[in-house]
């Protein structure tokens, strides 16, 4: 089983439990205008690779001590890890049978099968929502909620960890409607953290790398977050019964 990779990051702690290596599988779907990992949507970028699911196990596995120790392991992230679910299985099969934590980040706009390949693989989700409302969360990310909110709900039932991902972008979903929303989602299918995730700009050099203009500018949610409005927006979460971080 192969599949495709755009980069491997080690020792990172803001990806799930412990020291942890990430995987970035390339391909996704959504066009979200703050991606901060554009080269992940071209199927032509450099930097991509295609590697066997053995070769890439036992390329996490070398820093399998830390792992072991912190109560970590490997997370899968992107692009999208869900539009190579046979490859994700083979991945997290081989890294569960090492004695390695598993997570993996997904945008949720997949089939639902893709989920369904990893049953019994994954100990915990950082299921990204970037809105709560449908024709918005469409128009931004060019995704349906829809599906993003059925996949959740269905997660929901099935025992593995379930963290939600909130980036958030001024003048899009920093407002306290969608924290309203969030809380009530929340809820609704028993998740009990979130992570608020800033808007920032960093990748502003990798969108002139692509040569195909740089992030948006203007008006309303150029500039990053500030720190009162991040606050402001956490705090309700927690009023509404969350444990939330910033940045993961
Ligand atoms: S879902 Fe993630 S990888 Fe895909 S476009 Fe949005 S931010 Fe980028």
């Amino acid at each position: 089983m192969r599949g495709v990779i755009f980069n491997l990051q080690r020792y990172c702690i803001h990806d799930g439990p412990g020291i942890r290596s990430v995987a970035f599988l390339a391909g996704c779907r959504l066009r979200c205008p703050w991606c901060c990992n554009p080269e992940s949507r071209e199927a032509d970028w450099p930097d991509n690779r295609e590697v066997a699911a053995e070769d890439l196990a036992a390329e996490l596995a070398e820093d399998a001590p830390y792992f072991l120790k912190s109560g970590g392991g490997v997370t899968l992230s992107g692009g999208e890890p869900l539009l190579q679910p046979e490859f994700c299985a083979a991945v997290l099969e081989r890294c569960r049978a090492r004695g390695f934590t598993t997570a993996v980040e997904t945008c949720g706009d997949v089939p639902a099968a893709a989920f369904a390949a990893l049953d019994g693989l994954v100990d915990l989700y950082l299921y990204d929502l970037k809105h709560t409302d449908p024709a918005r969360h469409r128009e931004l990310t060019g995704g349906s909620l829809e599906n993003v909110l059925a996949n959740l709900r269905a997660l929901a039932g099935r025992g593995q960890g379930l963290v939600l991902r909130l980036p958030l972008v001024p003048g899009m979903n920093l407002d306290a409607g969608h924290a309203r929303s969030v809380v009530r989602l929340a809820g609704e299918c028993g998740v009990a953290r979130a992570d608020l995730m800033p808007y920032h700009r960093l990748a502003e050099k990798k969108y002139a790398a692509l040569g195909r203009g740089g992030m948006p500018a203007g008006d309303a949610w150029a500039d990053p977050a500030a720190a009162d409005d991040l606050e402001q927006f956490a705090a309700a979460l927690r009023r509404g019964g969350l444990d939330v971080t910033i940045g993961g």
